[in-house]
Formats: structure tokens, sequence, C-alpha cells
């Protein structure tokens, strides 16, 4: 089916926090189209984040399972061309039925319904008809249905009826998921540290982040080199726009526990065991180094602690920067890190 790009299945449809319900919704759907309560399936989100690949997912899934069923893949604009040359061909009745006909369809877009309102009357009607007959509707928009404009109340509302479940950004995990599965897709491989780099700087889309690496991959074969961190970083300069992002305080906090190896959530206790007091100093003097928050709200993260804590803390991780060789290499290997965010 020329419609259904083959390459997304739910199998490369990497799972996480920023897509679980939707995915689970799609993956339901899929199982039993027309059947579940999820009619429509409205998948929401913006550019690059997975809308079109989890929408072929659930149909791709379809085909392969449930192989009587007629599934549809089309996006607004095809649709949109399609009613406008029936009308300048008088096969109105055609089109109709051939969408009619399906027992799932896919309308990708909708958001560019807006203005549109010829090609949403006669959307509304085959919606309508589709959902009476107990047929699947799995619809994607960059836009939650409260807040699509341009698009007429009743079509909206019908978008309601079902699910709308969302798509978001990636975490750092997922991220990292999502590249090493291209990587072995591709059968190439990246050192661990270039997949880090790549996954911690481009954190908008998913598309830019596939981009990083087809990128690399390209220019390594090109130039016939293996890629190390600091090719990698050259290789990047035009996807990485500032590098000199904001540090979070979280982020200092997994850091430095990944590092030192303890529960992230210790070094907000109260325990004084020494390598968690160590991790906590450590997180404290960073957070004063490398982000603009004040002594007070560093104090207050770190386990609402007093800002004379932070001060105490920092004096300290000096100190033994000064005097302690092994500490001095731990805190610059986790500066080290930091840096590459
Ligand atoms: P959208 O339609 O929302 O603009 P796409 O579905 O075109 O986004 O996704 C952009 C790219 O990112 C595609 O190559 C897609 O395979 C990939 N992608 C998005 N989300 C994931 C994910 N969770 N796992 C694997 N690949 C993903
Ligand atoms: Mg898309």
């Amino acid at each position: 089916d020329p419609q259904l790009n083959q390459n997304y299945t739910f199998e490369n449809f990497i799972e996480g926090d920023c897509n679980r319900l939707a995915r689970s919704a799609g993956y339901a759907v899929a199982g039993k189209p027309g059947g579940t309560s999820f009619n429509p399936l409205m998948i929401y989100g913006g550019v690059g984040l997975g809308k079109t690949h989890l929408a072929q997912a659930i149909g791709n899934e379809i085909k392969r399972t449930l192989t009587d069923k007629l599934v549809l893949y089309v996006s607004c604009e095809k649709f949109t061309q399609q009613f406008v040359d029936a009308l300048k061909n008088n096969n109105i009745n055609d089109f109709v039925n051939f969408y009619q006909a399906m027992d799932v369809l896919i309308m990708d877009d909708v958001h560019n319904f807006a203005g549109k309102e010829k090609t949403q009357d006669i959307f509304f009607h085959i919606f309508n008809h589709l959902h009476q007959s107990g047929k699947q509707l799995i619809i994607t928009s960059d836009k939650a249905p409260k807040d699509l404009s341009g698009l007429e109340e009743r079509l909206l509302s019908r978008f309601k009826w079902g699910l709308s479940a969302d798509l978001q950004i990636p975490d750092l995990e997922t991220r990292m998921a999502i590249l090493k599965k291209k990587m072995y897709s591709d059968g190439i491989e990246l050192p661990g540290e270039v997949i880090e780099y790549v996954a911690h700087n481009i954190d908008n889309n998913v598309r830019e982040l596939e981009g990083a690496m087809v990128s690399l991959l390209a220019q390594s074969t090109l130039n016939k080199k293996e890629i190390d961190l600091n090719l990698a970083k050259s290789m990047l300069k035009n996807f990485i726009k500032n590098s000199s992002k904001e540090i979070s305080m979280e982020y200092i906090q997994k850091l430095v526990c990944e590092y030192f190896e303890v529960p992230i959530e210790m070094v907000k206790s109260k325990t004084r065991k020494r390598e968690i007091v160590q991790a906590r100093q450590i997180s404290m003097y960073l957070a004063k180094l490398h982000t603009k928050t004040s002594l007070k709200s560093i104090g207050a993260f770190f386990g609402g602690r007093d800002h004379s804590t932070v001060i105490y803390a920092c004096q300290t991780v000096d100190d033994l920067i000064d005097t302690d060789k092994k500490f001095k290499g731990y805190v610059a290997d986790i500066q080290k890190k930091l840096k590459m965010s």
C-alpha cells in the first residue's frame, strides 16, 4: 500500500512518558478498530513528535492482523486536493463513496482544514457516516481540539467524542533510546558518548534528532572516519543552536547521583551518610557555579536547607578540590558531563 510507510510500526515507535497514553490507546484501537470508545482517536502534538508515525503504525498493525479491513491513510492536503478535483470533474459521489467504504480512515494533520469550509463539510459527512457504521477514525492535529482555530464547531465537537491523546517532547532517556534504535536499524554503531551528546543537545523534536544522526552518519561515510565526540561536536555545529543552554538543578542532581551511584532522592533527605553528603555538597557547589539560582533557592531545592548550608558546602568542596586529588577528579568528571549538555 503506497499510502502507508512500512517503517512506521509500533515496534519502531519507542515508548516513553511523552507518548504512553497515545501509544497504548493507538494499540488498543489497532486491536479492535471501531470497537473501543477511542473513536475517533485524536493524536495531537507539535511538529516532528511522531503523529504521522503513530497514526500509520495503527494502520499498519490493522493491515497486518486484520487483513480483511480496508484501511486508508490520507493527509488533509491530499484529501482537499482530491475533493477539489472531484468538484471539477463532477464526481463527488465517487469521491464520497470511496471514503465511506473504508473500515479505518486515518486523516493526518486536520489543522490544515482551517478555512476550508467546503472540504470540512464533506469530511463532516464522511466522518458521520463512518462513525455511525462503527468504523474507526484516527485523526492527527498539531493542537488539542479545544485549541484548533478555523475549524467548524460541529466538526470540533465530533473530534471530542472519542479520546484525544497528546505527544510530548521525549525526555533524555527516550531520546537516547530512539537514537540507539535508529542506529541499530541502520546497522551503524556510534560511541555511547556521541549518542549521549546528540540526545542531550537536540531536545526539541524527534525529527531533528534523527536528522542530526543521519547527518553524522553521512559525514562519517563520506569522510571515511570514525566519529568520536570531538568530531561529532564539530559536525553538529549547525544543528545545535545555543550550546550555552541553561543547566538546571534537577539535571545537576541527576548527573551527580548517577556518577556516585546514589539514589536520586537521597540528596534531598536528612541523611548524613558520607557518600550522600558528598553528593549533596557537590550538587550545591555545581548549582552555585552553573545556574543563576540564589543560595537560598539552592538550599531549598536540596532538601529544604538554608543558605548558610550552601555556603558551607561550597567551601568544603573548594577545600577538597585543593587538597584531595581524587576528589578534584570527581568534580572535574562531573563538570565535563555537565558541559556536554
Ligand atoms: P509528526 O507527524 O508529528 O510531525 P513524524 O511522525 O513525522 O512527526 O515523526 C518524525 C520522525 O520522528 C519520524 O521519522 C518518526 O519515525 C520519528 N519518531 C517520532 N517519535 C518517535 C518514537 N517515539 N520512536 C521512534 N521514532 C520516532
Ligand atoms: Mg506528520
